[in-house]
């Protein structure tokens, strides 16, 4: 296998060399971009946009001029030679999207393999991911997360979806529509379980907002208020621990006390229980005075 070592000169001297660049841009307020990406932006040769009119608003706001052209997953067959031919004669092209990191829910994929097949230097200017916006402010765990973007809108594929899904041990991190939003909490509450969940819509814009609870919860109020408009991540929390009873941590506790201190097997024990630490501790007690 061939490994392919890319040099990038620093771009702090505001040397943008020839290659692809991949260009985040923000996911609402236009405050969110950052100078490295305007500073390529400028440079460009060309820009490969989703939507030409959408970029061209942004570019139009910093006063940036060049040429656009319309990259998206219909075109892409016709298009991708044409940007392949001005990268390999030397010229710089960026690839944005309608809003966040292009190829996350976004195209742009078959560009940059395009791109590799011809020893093209990519290079990345990472920005606003609306996904990682969600985590962040959700406040569910952000260790281990998995990025699941938009579920299959036909029912039956949805529920196989989210079955297959169940048992997968990080947050998760879904896209949807506001129109399917309500269907969505109802369908996760069924197949996931009634799991602790947050809704965040418009981020970074005028309507933003963040609403937390249990799915079911989150559907009722959503069904109650009507379906909210706006784009929207929901982040739902990781398969949570069954709750194990005092007799099934009796036989863990009297098991892991074999081997370990009282401290350790209590430790254990409370986390693979789903149990509270001083309720273990109890437990724990009893068994070893006996
Ligand atoms: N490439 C984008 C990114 O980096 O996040 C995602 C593009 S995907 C076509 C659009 C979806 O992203 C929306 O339907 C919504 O689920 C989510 N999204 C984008 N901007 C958002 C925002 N400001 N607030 C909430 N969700 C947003």
């Amino acid at each position: 296998m061939t490994i392919l070592i890319e040099k990038h000169k620093s771009l702090e001297r505001g040397d943008t060399e020839p290659g692809l660049y991949i260009v985040a841009t923000p996911i609402g307020n236009l405050g969110d971009i950052t100078l490295r990406a305007l500073q390529i932006l400028h440079k460009s040769d060309l820009v490969a946009c989703e939507d030409t009119r959408v970029t061209r608003r942004l570019l139009s706001h910093y006063n940036i001029k060049v040429p656009t052209t319309s990259y998206n997953d219909h075109n892409a067959k016709k298009v991708i030679p044409r940007i392949i031919k001005l990268l390999q004669s030397g010229k710089i092209v960026a690839l944005v999207s309608d809003a966040g990191t292009p190829l996350i829910s976004d195209p742009g994929y078959r560009l940059v393999l395009a791109a590799i097949s011809k020893n093209i230097p990519i290079t990345a200017a990472p920005g606003p991911v609306a996904a990682v916006a969600a985590l962040t402010i959700a406040g569910l765990p952000t260790d281990k997360f998995l990025f699941i973007g938009f579920l299959p809108t036909k029912k039956g594929a949805k529920k196989n979806y989210l079955k297959e899904i169940k048992n997968i041990q990080a947050t998760l991190v879904f896209y949807e529509s506001s129109q399917r939003l309500i269907e969505t909490l109802y369908d996760m509450t069924e197949y996931l379980g009634n799991r602790s969940a947050a809704v965040m819509r418009e981020i970074t814009k005028k309507f933003e907002e963040t609403k937390r609870g249990s799915l079911k919860e989150l559907a009722d109020q959503f069904s109650e208020e009507g379906a909210p408009r706006g784009e929207i991540v929901i982040i739902v929390s990781s398969l949570e621990p069954i709750k194990m009873s005092d007799q099934e941590i009796d036989v863990l506790i009297t098991k892991e006390l074999v081997n370990n201190t009282l401290r350790d097997s209590v430790n254990i024990v409370a986390q693979s229980s789903g149990r509270a630490r001083r309720e273990v501790y109890k437990r724990a007690l009893i068994i070893s005075k006996k």
